[in-house]
C-alpha cells in the first residue's frame, strides 16, 4: 500500500495509505518458518545506511514474533547478488525495493506518497517499496536518524504484504498517518506492531511456509509483472 507523506505549514505528517488491489487466501502452517527479504536498492544508497534500515525493520519485527532473513539483490556499489537473490521466489520471499527519484515520479506516485505494497495477480502480497528521497526529507524535516526512519517505513511496508489490504490501523506501526510523536517512538524503539498484528503476520507466515513450494512458479512469474509496477501500486486513498 502506498504510503504517503503530507507536509503542512507547522508540522510534518506522514500519511500511509492502502492501495493493495488484489488479496489471497493460502492455507495450512509450519513450524518457525523464516520471512526472506530480498532488497533492491535503486536509489544509490549508501550501504550502511541500508543495513541499518534493514537492522531497525529486523528489529521491529522480530518484536511481532516475524524471523527475518536479508538478501542484497541490488546495492549501489554493484549489481552482486546474494546467492540466494537467484533462487525462484516462493511464498517466503517478499521483495523490498528502496526507489530513487525518477522512479518515484514515474509510479506517478502522489505528492505525499512515500512507499507502496502490492500483491500478486494471485493476491499473495509480495512486493513493497519506500521512496528513498522523500524517507530522506522526513528524517531531515524531524531531524532524526535516516536508517532508523527507512527501517520503520520498510517495516511498515513489509506489515502490508503480510496483513493485507486495508491493513492501517488508528496507532502503531501500522498507523495511516505518521505524526512527530511515531517518530520520537520510532527513535526509543517504540514504534511497533501490535499484538493482534504480529499474531496475524505469524499466522500468514505459517500459511505461506506450506505454500510454498507450490506458489514458487506462480510468484516468480508474479514478480515479473510486478517490475512493470501495475495500477494497484498507485495511492488508494
Ligand atoms: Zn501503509
Amino acid at each position: 500500500m502506498p504510503s504517503k507523506l503530507q507536509t503542512s505549514p507547522s508540522s510534518v505528517f506522514v500519511v500511509l495509505t492502502a492501495a493493495l488491489c488484489l488479496w489471497g487466501v493460502v492455507t495450512s502452517d509450519a513450524a518457525d518458518p523464516v520471512l526472506n527479504v530480498r532488497v533492491y536498492d535503486y536509489a544509490d544508497v549508501e550501504p550502511n545506511l541500508v543495513r541499518k534500515a534493514q537492522r531497525v525493520a529486523a528489529e521491529v519485527l522480530a518484536k511481532a514474533g516475524v524471523t527475518t532473513a536479508w538478501a542484497q539483490c541490488r546495492t549501489a556499489v554493484s549489481e552482486v547478488h546474494d546467492a540466494s537473490c537467484r533462487r525462484p521466489a516462493d511464498a517466503l520471499v517478499l521483495q523490498m525495493r528502496l526507489h530513487n527519484e525518477t522512479q518515484r515520479k514515474a509510479l506517478q506516485q502522489g505528492p505525499r506518497d512515500f512507499g507502496y505494497a502490492a500483491a500478486s495477480a494471485t493476491g499473495l502480497g509480495v512486493v513493497a517499496g519506500v521512496f528513498f528521497d522523500r524517507a530522506k526529507t522526513l528524517s531531515e524535516n524531524h531531524r532524526r536518524d535516516l536508517g532508523t526512519v527507512l527501517g520503520h517505513l520498510v517495516a511498515h511496508e513489509l506489515g502490508h504484504l503480510l496483513l493485507g489490504a486495508n491493513s492501517h490501523a488508528r496507532d502503531g506501526l501500522m498507523a495511516a498517518v505518521w505524526r512527530g510523536d511515531h517518530l520520537q517512538r520510532a527513535a526509543m524503539g517504540g514504534l511497533r506492531f501490535d499484538e493482534s498484528q504480529g499474531m496475524a503476520m505469524q499466522r500468514q507466515i505459517g500459511l505461506r511456509a506450506v505454500e510454498s513450494e507450490r506458489t514458487a512458479v506462480t510468484l516468480a512469474a508474479a514478480s515479473d509483472r510486478a517490475v512493470d509496477w501495475p495500477p494497484c501500486l498507485r495511492p488508494g486513498d
